[in-house]
């Protein structure tokens, strides 16, 4: 399966393009098993087993102008990669394009946020089965456990959803007390239906935009057990496919993390390349961007 180095029916230059795919394949807080630095080119990999048409949407990709920046540089720590995921996205946001952003482990989230010119006017719909609401974790702020928490420090805790959570420590739903962020659990959604819970989400962010983080996690392991930290009772992949559904007319940029392609035959990250077509079509079919 080796094909060219980008995402598929990414075809037009930057200046032309709507959609920017970016790849950041940095893994080092990973806190189970490693692996999601090779998420971003398996990601991609994956993106030319689809037809460029949509069924549903009547779109066809190739008709969009999408361009892949290829991957962040080299980083050590993730302070570096941080201000290196900061500096490749502002362009995008200041351009007015739509970034689409591939890990890495969930730690690449926040800088991707953090990038945009002006934070505080983003809603944050957090797909994922943990919280990662750690104020710190083992010993680093910026570890992926914490990333959530960095996004309300940005956007403020009103302005953020966590949607499938199933795995908390004590800890964090104390500190949350004081801070608020809220959250719709798995369970809930597997009571109330995906579309009541997503509907309810979505009430919570008053933000005309939306941007969302998929850990690819939040999808059950046995959908996506091409993970660091997989979690029984998750979502279905047609569960986030309606999510993304739903935040497309409204969306500010999107990122796919968590993908550790070795633990898996490739369905995982087939999985993540057609979600990632899904914010696309279904962005373009609402109209948007303006
Ligand atoms: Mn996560
Ligand atoms: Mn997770």
């Amino acid at each position: 399966m080796e094909r060219p180095g980008t995402f598929a029916d990414a075809n037009a230059t930057f200046e032309e393009a709507k959609f920017v795919i970016a790849g950041v394949p940095f893994d080092r807080t990973t806190s189970f098993r490693p692996g999601a630095r090779f998420g971003p080119d398996s990601i991609r990999q994956h993106s030319w087993n689809f037809e460029s048409y949509d069924l549903e949407t009547g779109v066809d990709l190739s008709d969009v102008p999408i361009h892949d920046l290829g991957n962040a540089g080299e980083f050590g720590s993730a302070a570096e990669m941080v201000a290196s995921v900061r500096e490749e996205l502002r362009p995008v946001y200041e351009a007015g394009k739509i970034p689409i952003v591939l890990g890495g482990d969930h730690a690449c989230s926040p800088p991707v946020v953090e990038a945009h010119p002006d934070p505080s006017s983003l809603g944050v719909l957090y797909l994922d089965a943990h919280m990662d609401f750690r104020s710190s974790y083992l010993g680093d702020s910026r570890s992926h456990a914490c990333s959530s928490r960095r996004i309300v420090e940005r956007v403020g805790a009103r302005n953020v959803v966590v949607l499938g959570v199933r795995s908390v420590s004590r800890e964090e739903i104390d500190e949350n007390k004081g801070i608020g962020m809220s959250f719709v659990t798995a369970h809930e959604v597997a009571r109330e239906g995906i579309e009541s819970a997503v509907q309810r989400a979505l009430n919570m962010l008053k933000t005309e935009r939306i941007y969302v983080s998929l850990d690819i996690d939040a999808i059950d392991p046995a959908y996506a057990a091409g993970t660091g930290t997989p979690e029984p009772f998750g979502l279905t992949p047609r569960d986030v496919k309606y999510a993304i559904g739903q935040v497309a007319p409204r969306l500010a940029g999107l990122d796919i993390m968590e993908v550790s392609p070795h633990y898996d035959n490739g369905n995982t990250s087939a999985l993540a390349a057609r979600l990632a077509r899904e914010a696309i079509v279904r962005s373009v079919a609402a109209g948007h961007p303006h």
